[in-house]
């Protein structure tokens, strides 16, 4: 127990942080560029927004989160999704005096899910997110779904598929429950326990259902899409002209619904087969009601979030583990101990430079020292003892090529810079 992380959670370190910082670089950039500012919320929030934004028929909601009763006896919830502590976030600060659209990302943020821990699906995960609010036009699906699209691009990911659908507004969506519904009775006896549940409190689920049983069935149904009255077929028509005209690829998905309650029209996901059954990348959708749900004022949006896990396995299934290749501008090794703690200030000072420089804290031999150089990738290296540091004058040693050149003590860095 004590040297083992809890089920579900593990430790991002090494290579593997470092590739993480290569993607969420490119993410800032991309966001940056589209307009798109980041925001923080907090990792908790009371329960009832989970209730209310989520819906509390959502697998999220019934089985999924970590709620619990802080030392004041509040309810309160570790956040499972991103999109209603924004939405909350858009209520309280007034966002919707400003001008719209306001434009959103979170970025590695810590979500928590009470899950079966498998490949690609943890208890804490991260996602990066994007939400838009403040119109109701395609246009903003379309730019959402865009920024997606051009992270997944520029990061060269392989064999992903961006599936499209709409779920109409709440008057198409109640003539398709009811046509969806009819389709389940018929067929209610093949159905896990689950979709048998949830064919009463709200058949799209079954959709979404992962088992093969009740996917077998489902193949069948009927399509949402022949549900959508004239408004919303416009809408995802001209969803689907924008996308195409921005040269991005999709294809039509009736069978996508999406995990949350709060979808109204456009839905969307990023799917792979490169890293096994939990190949959902990236989801998200328009959810016009959302905002109001929680207590605000009539509000168009639209938003995803992606699974950081999953980008990155999926980018480690593809091109192969991550390896981290070292670099160090210069190592600062030290002989006795006038040189040691000048070692100490010396490498200091590089650093202050704007140098990655290195020195011996852990009190290693000179020959363990030159060997530990090399294993860390420096480009240089000298060696500080009392000849030196009375002299004024060091060896600067080229690792790679061998060479040796006497320089002056404070000339280390015009000659490690050229
Ligand atoms: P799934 O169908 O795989 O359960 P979801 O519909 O619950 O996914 P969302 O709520 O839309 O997923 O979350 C967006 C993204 O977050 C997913 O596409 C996925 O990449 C990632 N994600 C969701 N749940 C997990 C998890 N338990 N562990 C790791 N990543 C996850
Ligand atoms: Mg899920």
């Amino acid at each position: 127990m004590l040297t083992q992380a809890p089920r579900g959670t593990r430790d991002i370190f090494g290579a593997e942080m470092k590739e993480w910082h290569k993607v969420e670089g490119i993410i800032r950039e991309i966001c940056e560029n589209s307009g798109i500012e980041e925001i923080r919320t907090p990792i908790f929030e009371h329960t009832e927004l989970f209730l209310r934004g989520v819906g509390e028929t959502t697998d999220i909601v019934n089985k999924e989160m970590y709620t619990f009763n802080d030392k004041g006896d509040r309810s309160i919830t570790l956040r499972p999704e991103g999109t209603a502590g924004i939405a909350r976030a858009y209520i309280e600060h007034g966002m919707h005096n400003m001008p719209q659209p306001i434009k959103l990302y979170y970025l590695s943020s810590p979500i928590f899910r009470y899950e079966k821990a498998q490949a690609g699906r943890q208890r804490q995960f991260h996602q990066f997110g994007v939400e838009m609010l403040g119109s109701f036009s395609p246009a903003q699906d379309a730019e959402a779904i865009s920024v997606a699209s051009r992270l997944i691009e520029t990061l060269g990911v392989k064999d992903i598929e961006l599936r499209l659908n709409s779920l109409g507004c709440p008057e198409c969506r109640s003539v398709y429950n009811k046509r969806l519904r009819e389709f389940i009775g018929e067929n209610i006896e093949h159905l896990c326990p689950t979709c048998k549940d949830r064919y009463e409190k709200n058949p799209l689920r079954v959709l979404d259902c992962k088992e093969e049983k009740c996917q077998s069935i489902i193949k069948d149904a009927p399509s949402v899409l022949d549900c959508l009255d004239e408004e919303c077929t416009a809408h995802f028509e001209k969803v689907q002209e924008i996308l195409t005209e921005m040269g991005i690829k999709f294809t039509v998905d009736p069978k996508i619904v999406r995990g949350l309650d709060y979808y109204t029209r456009t839905v969307f996901e990023f799917v792979t087969n490169s890293i096994g059954a939990q190949g959902t990348v990236c989801g998200g959708g328009r959810y016009d009601k959302l905002i109001e749900e929680c207590g605000g004022q009539v509000t168009g949006a639209v938003g995803f979030g992606l699974g950081m896990e999953r980008l990155l396995l999926t980018l480690e299934a593809q091109n192969g583990k991550f390896c981290d290749e070292p670099y160090k501008d210069i190592y600062i090794g030290a002989i006795g101990d006038r040189g040691f703690v000048k070692s100490q200030a010396v490498a200091y000072n590089l650093r202050k430079e704007g140098f990655k420089a290195e020195c011996d804290t852990v009190g290693r031999s000179v020959k363990a020292q030159m060997k530990y150089a090399n294993k860390i990738g420096a480009k240089y290296s000298v060696i500080l003892g009392d000849r030196e540091i009375d002299e004024d004058s060091v060896s600067l040693k080229n690792m790679e090529t061998g060479d040796v050149q006497e320089i002056k003590l404070s000339e280390i860095a015009k000659y490690i810079a050229k």
